[in-house]
């Protein structure tokens, strides 16, 4: 049962000495309640009541860490059906497997697919981010694949896919101080591998041809204290999938139903040969509700708009993405060259970093923190108008940067130049285009005088 800020708080030590980072307990413990922070922040709390608090407060959905010393990804933790209720926390991993069967060239194909496929979107990378190494049968093979990936591929996580146990041990020492995550798959002595997922630490798949016996089968792992774990719910068909990854996650964040409260791992070629079906079928699993998507091969034209659509599922609908306030050189600006004001909203900020970059104007471009708002926005809301945007250019020195006293402003806000002249002082206002690609014309015209 979740515990309130109110019962949190009970439990506090009530010094009130602020060295969790909050002015009182009650306004640390109203934090935990939602989530937000963890116990471990108070270091006056009774250990058994840290164990109880972080029990009560734990997502239903376990968080299971996996990675690499370079990058470590979180699988689940996901708190809600709907990401409008509040957000989905931790996007799906998604990537393709490295098999023990496929000739050298083949392996560098893909190794080299994992280091250039990368697109930056508003300041994100979106890339592929977990391999699979899957033992077929060529014991050698395996280990140098699994060499092969920490060495060239720092950044991926990695999922060692066999039933050999002893394979496995000796994989989980190569790929050592990453975590990978552990697939054994059928294999019939499922107890040496939960040992082994023990004393090494590695979180472990669990798969189970119907649902109610995944329950059961995760049921005992967890009493024999088994708690980083991943679901394989077995499904054999894509339908059957969906329908199996929306009970696991409403019987996990509804009924608190803990042999569900784990991340589920799919793989997008037991349902189809087709590559594309594939990806068509992984665009459902990414909104309902996996957590690791594996796909048969990577293909940019087919893996972009997969990742881009993650990326716009798994941003908080309740916060603007933003870039931070100063001055944004393009183009290799010197002392002559303009000055473009406008705010701090990521998507006008690429939007509008792009246009100039594309226009080949050296430029200086100044952003103001305006909460994330866009332009109209922020100057209905106060946050971009004469006032502050004359505060905000004195403030960033751009004045000594440069030789001129020109300032080029969004189009939208053009009633604000008189304004803003006044309160600058000594400055020429210029007004920019209203959308971004007027930008480079105006920019050639301005550099021009
Ligand atoms: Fe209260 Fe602990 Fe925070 Fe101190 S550190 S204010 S005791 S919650």
């Amino acid at each position: 049962m979740a515990l309130t800020g109110i019962q949190i708080m009970k439990l506090l030590p009530k010094k009130n000495c602020k060295e969790c980072g909050f002015p009182t307990c009650l306004a640390f413990a109203m934090k935990v309640a939602a989530g937000q922070v963890e116990i471990d922040k108070c270091p006056y709390v009774d250990p058994k009541v840290k164990e109880e608090i972080s029990e009560a407060t734990a997502p239903p959905i376990r968080t299971v860490v996996i990675g690499t010393p370079e990058a470590s990804y979180k699988l689940g933790g996901e708190t809600v059906l709907f990401r409008h209720e509040k957000k989905f926390e931790n996007p799906p991993l998604i990537g393709t497997y490295l098999k023990t069967s496929m000739e050298d060239e083949e392996v560098l194909r893909r190794i080299k697919a994992y280091q250039t496929l990368k697109w930056e979107r508003v300041g994100n990378v979106l890339k592929p981010e977990i391999v699979c190494i899957k033992d077929e049968g060529d014991k050698e093979r395996f280990i140098s694949l699994v060499k092969k990936v920490r060495e060239v591929l720092p950044e991926v996580a990695i999922v060692l896919a066999s039933s050999d146990l002893s394979l496995i041990k000796n994989a989980i020492e190569v790929c050592t101080p990453s975590v990978p995550l552990v697939y054994p798959g059928q294999a019939e002595d499922l107890s040496s591998f939960v040992s082994l997922a023990t004393e090494k630490k590695v979180p472990l798949v669990v798969s189970a041809v119907t649902l109610g016996e995944l329950a059961r089968l995760v049921e005992g792992l967890i009493t024999q204290g088994l708690k980083d774990l991943v679901l394989d719910s077995g499904a054999l068909h894509p339908k059957e999938l969906f329908e199996d990854l929306v009970i696991i996650r409403r019987a996990a964040v509804k009924k608190r139903f803990k042999p569900f409260g784990f991340p589920v791992i799919t793989f997008m070629d037991r349902y189809t040969e087709d590559l594309v079906e594939e990806y068509l079928l992984a665009s459902i699993y990414v909104a309902k509700y996996a957590s690791i998507i594996l796909l048969s091969d990577l293909k940019p034209e087919l893996l972009f708009p997969l990742l881009l659509e993650r990326f716009n599922l798994y941003s908080d609908p309740q916060k603007p993405l933003v870039v931070d306030e100063g001055i944004y050189p393009i183009n290799g600006p010197d002392e002559y060259s303009p000055v473009v004001v406008t705010c701090n909203f990521a998507l006008t900020y690429f939007i509008v970093s792009g246009e100039i970059e594309g226009s080949r104007v050296p430029c200086w471009l100044l952003i103001k923190d305006t909460d994330g708002l866009s332009v109209l926005t922020a100057w209905a809301a106060g946050k971009f108008n004469a006032d502050n945007i004359a505060e905000f250019v004195k403030k960033t020195g751009i004045a000594e940067k440069i030789k001129h006293r020109t300032l080029m402003i969004p189009g939208y806000v053009a009633i604000i130049k008189g304004e803003l002249e006044e309160e600058l002082g000594g400055w020429e206002v210029v007004i920019g285009p209203r959308e971004a690609n007027g930008l480079p014309v105006a920019l050639r015209e301005l550099a021009k005088r």
